[in-house]
């Protein structure tokens, strides 16, 4: 058990770097983070930045030899990064586990080898491939990196089976996965906590809009069939299972028109659709990532109140930035800012959470704010 006072690490100095750096420091825990941006949103709240990149040596090592144990907050950090920290220190989620779900040929792979279903796929790594799967899923159809595609980035829509060689040459013709379009009734996620021994704790199932592929809006508990949710949890464990994965993972779920449900993909980190927790769970995602890093067990996930998380994007700071005061007027809405300088369309800048007796309210309260932010944009 690594306890307070002992130093943790954090490969990444984003949002989620930042959140997992608060809750580690409030726990009285000593945070450093590894970014090479001198203003990342992390950085300024840790006790040390290391301001490198991600693959330097030196950098590593310096990180290595300050920390008990270094966790990531995204999947892309090279996986020989890892295994050089592993030298030094604990390092949890696994490089293993970190490979295969930053690779969705992998990532989909292993979830239909282990039973859980997603939408069609076929791995397209040349125009062979192209031509084989396009007859094989049929349209439309969307074709998706393998890697680095996030927020509906690296994808593009094929209607038709003559636009395939055009859509893979728009991805520079890397390794893609080709995937059925779901007709969506709407999507779902579980956010899950697992310790090295295998402990699970698992958050009520959220349900996720989606706006030109970036998340919008996260509802708590989701408005979906008790059974629905049940299967989206014991998947959701299932997948950690067999991963063997210790941390705090989330699982994103299609529902289709006809009430299925499949697998979208798995992060190896927490989400933006666990941000909630922050403010209306006994522990936050945040919390379960420094216990599991840690080696303690999970908290408890139990859920005080309703909750609407609403994303707050860069597009909002045009012309000028957000009436805060207005927002801040509401006694149940819970504002997050990341701390990032530069707002950019579709930049995620920081969220709110409202939180209510019941979800209706919590919607009420989330829509008006929404609306009073969108009215002022057009004004
Ligand atoms: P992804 O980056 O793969 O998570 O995709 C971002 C969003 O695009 C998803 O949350 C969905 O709203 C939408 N999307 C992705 N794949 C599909 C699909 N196969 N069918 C329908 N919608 C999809």
């Amino acid at each position: 058990m690594i306890l307070p006072g002992a130093t943790l690490g954090i490969l990444g100095g984003g949002q989620l770097g930042r959140m997992f750096t608060v809750s580690a420091r409030t726990m009285g825990y000593r945070v450093v983070v590894l970014d090479p941006d001198p203003n990342s949103p992390a950085g300024g709240m840790a006790d040390e930045h290391i301001q490198a990149a991600y693959d330097d040596p030196q950098a590593l090592d310096r990180m290595g030899a300050l920390c008990a144990a270094v966790t990531t907050e995204f999947e892309n950090i090279p996986a020989d990064s890892l295994r050089h920290l592993q030298r030094h220190c604990q390092v949890h989620p696994s490089p293993e586990a970190m490979e295969l779900t930053r690779d969705r040929i992998r990532e989909k792979t292993f979830l239909r080898e282990n039973g859980l279903s997603t939408a069609e796929f076929r791995a397209v790594t040349n125009e062979e491939e192209l031509r084989a799967a396009i007859e094989a899923i049929g349209t439309p159809a969307l074709l998706k990196t393998a890697r680095f595609g996030y927020d509906g980035k690296g994808q593009v829509v094929i209607n038709e089976p003559e636009q395939a060689a055009a859509a893979f040459a728009e991805l520079n013709r890397v390794p893609c996965v080709l995937e059925q379009m779901v007709e969506l009734q709407t999507e779902v996620s579980v956010v899950l906590a697992r310790t090295r021994l295998g402990e699970i704790a698992c958050y009520p199932v959220a349900e996720n809009i989606h706006v030109e592929g970036i998340l919008d809006t996260c509802i708590v508990p989701a408005r979906i069939p008790d059974p629905l949710a049940k299967l989206a949890t014991h998947m959701a464990m299932q997948a950690a299972q067999r991963l063997g994965y210790c941390g705090v993972m989330a699982v994103e779920f299609f529902v289709t028109s006809g009430g299925k449900l499949l697998v979208n993909e798995i992060a190896p980190r927490p989400h933006n659709s666990g941000h909630y927790t922050l403010d209306a769970c006994v522990t936050s995602q945040f919390e379960q990532q420094v216990r599991m890093l840690c080696d303690l067990p999970t908290g408890d996930i139990a859920q005080l109140a309703p909750a609407v998380m609403i994303n707050l994007l860069g597009d909002l700071w045009s012309p000028r930035e957000p009436a805060w005061e207005r927002l801040l007027e509401h006694p149940g809405l819970k504002l997050h800012l990341y701390g990032k300088q530069e707002a950019r369309p579709g930049r995620k800048m920081g969220h709110y959470t409202c939180l209510a007796r019941m979800l209706d309210t919590a919607l009420a309260i989330a829509e008006e704010a929404k609306h009073l932010l969108t009215k002022r944009l057009s004004a």
